[in-house]
């Protein structure tokens, strides 16, 4: 029997709403998420969404994975965080130019979610290098610092993207785990405290050269790709759409729609259009959640109440994932700049 889009949805949507949803305020109280959180999206199939099905994956294309991350936003926002990073773990190994060394390894326990992943993508920061790779004996030495890391004790890989010579990005794949040179700092968050970030600090991390999954010239147009940017903005879908439900049939309904559609469009528009459409998402989330913390009225400022999670998620969906003109847009609406 073939799996369709629609039956990973509805099982995306069936998680959400029986796994994630009833544990999502526990997992605000928490250090880090449960690992049978993580366990359940494995056992969907989920952690190889968007790898072709001859290759052990789900053969999601974006919008099916767009509309997976929506559902599974709406039942625990933390968790969905943390297993979207594996996204850019398991498409690198799926890539072509991959070696197969690291294919033949890792594809298949990581479409199955054996092994799980996280990014470091300090190397694509704009501006002077804040995380190098340089050539050292057969492999590469990393020096610098990624500022954001998610999921760390919560994943076995990490995916490294560095400045490399000849302002090249080094792909680099290092275990996810303490190692001489590499010092972790646990950053306390005021949403999402359960995805476990931290900051890595790397001072001559030594790297053996198989591990190098790619090198590619550095260009700072491949950040702002439409396609790129589009999956976060259905983070900020998911909650409105958890506000939604709880708030009950209203104008937002149609708002979410709108929304949704403003991001589908911006994938043929353009960058400009895509800056607004994640704007619009972003704000979308934090009206949402404001509202609800309204109709639930003083209660909501209960710490076990889910109108306060889903205010807080929204102020860190304001500014996750961002870029300069996804912050201006957010800025022109929220009415601190002209235009
Ligand atoms: C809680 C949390 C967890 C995060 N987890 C991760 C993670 O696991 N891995 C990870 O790599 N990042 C992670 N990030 C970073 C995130 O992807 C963005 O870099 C960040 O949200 C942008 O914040 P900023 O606008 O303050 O810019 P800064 O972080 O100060 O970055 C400076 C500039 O770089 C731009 N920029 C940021 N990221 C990129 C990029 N990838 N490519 C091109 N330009 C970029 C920003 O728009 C900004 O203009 C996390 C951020 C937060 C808040």
């Amino acid at each position: 029997m073939t799996t369709t889009v629609r039956d990973v949805v509805a099982v995306a949507r069936g998680l959400a709403d029986d796994v994630l949803f009833p544990g999502a305020m526990r997992v605000d109280g928490l250090d880090a998420i449960p690992a049978a959180h993580f366990d359940a999206l494995a056992a969907a199939g989920l952690y190889g969404a968007p790898v072709p099905a001859e290759a052990g994956g789900l053969g999601l294309d974006l919008a099916a994975s767009c509309a997976v991350v929506e559902e599974l936003a709406s039942g625990c926002l933390a968790t969905t965080f943390v297993w979207m990073q594996h996204r850019g773990l398991v498409m690198t190994l799926a890539a072509e130019g991959t070696p197969a060394v690291l294919r033949d390894r890792w594809l298949g326990p990581a479409c199955r979610g054996q092994v799980r992943g996280a990014i470091a993508l300090g190397g694509l920061l704009p501006g002077p290098p804040r995380l190098r790779a340089r050539p050292s004996g057969d492999g590469w030495r990393l020096d610098g610092e990624a500022p954001w890391v998610t999921g760390w004790g919560l994943t076995d890989l990490l995916l490294v993207a560095a400045r490399g010579p000849g302002d090249s990005i080094v792909s680099l794949i290092l275990d996810a785990a303490a190692q001489p040179g590499l010092a972790v700092t646990r950053e306390r968050l005021a949403a999402v405290n359960a995805s476990a970030t931290v900051r890595l600090g790397f001072d001559g991390v030594l790297v053996p050269g198989e591990r190098r999954a790619g090198q590619a010239p550095f260009d700072p147009a491949e950040s702002m790709r439409p396609d790129r940017l589009r999956i976060n903005g259905s983070l900020a879908l998911g909650l409105v759409l958890r506000c939604v439900r709880m708030l009950g049939p209203g104008p937002l309904d149609d708002e979410l729609a709108a929304c949704r559609k403003q991001l589908d469009d911006a994938l043929v528009t353009g960058f400009d259009a895509m800056a607004q459409a994640r704007a619009a998402a972003s704000e979308l989330a934090v009206r949402a959640a404001a509202a609800l913390a309204v109709q639930v009225g003083s209660r909501s400022v209960s710490v076990d109440q889910h109108a306060q999670r889903l205010v807080r998620e929204a102020m860190f969906l304001l500014v996750f994932g961002s870029r300069p003109g996804i912050k201006n847009a957010l800025l022109r609406r929220l009415g601190a700049i002209e235009g």
